[in-house]
C-alpha cells in the first residue's frame, strides 16, 4: 500500500512532541488506528517530512519507522508583528509507515524511539538553512523586493533553496560570509511558539525572526561552518546547495 492509497478515518490531530520539546527521543503513545504497515498515535515524536525537512526515522515498539507524513489538517492564517507569516497547515494526523506490519492493536500503549543521529543531523541542517536562507534574501534581494522561495529540501546532510530568480554568482560569496558570520557569533536560538498555535514557532536570532514548524539545534555553538554552491536550473530558477562543514556536533 501507498500513502496516497491509504484512507484513514476520522482521527483527532496527532500532538507533536517534537514541538513540545525538539530534544525528545522517545515518548510512550496509545495506538489509534492500524493498516497493515501505517500506524497513527495519539502523540509522536517523530516528525513528518513537512516544509522540506525529511522525515524522521527511529523505533515502534521495536518496528522500525521507515517514513512519516502527515494528512487532513487545516491551514492557519497567522499574524506577527514584525515578520509575515504565510499561512500554514496544523492540526495534521501524522502517520507513521512501519517496516514491516504492524505487531500491535488499536489500544495498545508503545514506545517510540527516534533514530537520534539522523534527527540532530536534521535539525543542525535545518538551523543551517536559516542563515544561509537569511543572508541569501539579503543580499540578492534588490530594495523593497521580496525574493520567492519556489521550493525547498532539508536532509541530515544539507540543505537546498529553490529561488523563482535569475540570481547571478557575484553575491554568492557575500552570502556564505555573512551566514558563518552570524553562525560564529555562538548565540542562542530562541523558538517563540505562536500565542495561538504550539505548533507554530518564531526562530528568532538577534534581529533576525523566520516563522517555522520545524525542528531546530539550541544554539549556533551547535553548528559549524557553511559551504554553498549555485546551479542554474533552467529559465528563472535558481538552486542554491549548502552543506555543514563536518564537525562532531553536541
Ligand atoms: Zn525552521
Amino acid at each position: 500500500m501507498s500513502f496516497e492509497r491509504l484512507k484513514l478515518p476520522t482521527l483527532p490531530p496527532t500532538r507533536k512532541r517534537f514541538a513540545d520539546d525538539p530534544f525528545a527521543r522517545s515518548c510512550e503513545a496509545t495506538v489509534l488506528h492500524v493498516a497493515e504497515e501505517f500506524v497513527v498515535l495519539d502523540a509522536t515524536v517523530f516528525y513528518p517530512e513537512s516544509g522540506g525537512q525529511e522525515w524522521d526515522e527511529g523505533e515502534i515498539a521495536g518496528v522500525r519507522v521507515v517514513d512519516v507524513q502527515d494528512q487532513g489538517g487545516r491551514l492557519a492564517y497567522l499574524e506577527h508583528p514584525q515578520v509575515r507569516v504565510p499561512a500554514v497547515k496544523v492540526d495534521t494526523v501524522i502517520v507513521h509507515r512501519l517496516a514491516a506490519a504492524a505487531p500491535f492493536r488499536v489500544g495498545d500503549r508503545v514506545a517510540c524511539a527516534l533514530d537520534w543521529e539522523r534527527r540532530y543531523a536534521l535539525m543542525r541542517s535545518h538551523s543551517a538553512g536559516h542563515f544561509l536562507y537569511h543572508a541569501l534574501r539579503q543580499v540578492y534581494a534588490e530594495p523593497g523586493e521580496e525574493l520567492f522561495l519556489k521550493g525547498c529540501h532539508i536532509d541530515p546532510k544539507g540543505f537546498r533553496f529553490d529561488f523563482a530568480a535569475d540570481l547571478a554568482a557575484d553575491r554568492l560569496a557575500e552570502a556564505q560570509r555573512l551566514a558563518n558570520e552570524w553562525i560564529a557569533q555562538g548565540r542562542d536560538i530562541v523558538m517563540e511558539p505562536d500565542p495561538a498555535c504550539y505548533e507554530v514557532f518564531y526562530w528568532r536570532y538577534g534581529d533576525i525572526i523566520i516563522p517555522c514548524g520545524g525542528t531546530h539545534v539550541g544554539s549556533a555553538r551547535e553548528l559549524a561552518p557553511v559551504t554553498v554552491r549555485r546551479q542554474k536550473k533552467g529559465a528563472g530558477v535558481t538552486r542554491f546547495y549548502g552543506e555543514l562543514a563536518r564537525s562532531t556536533g553536541a
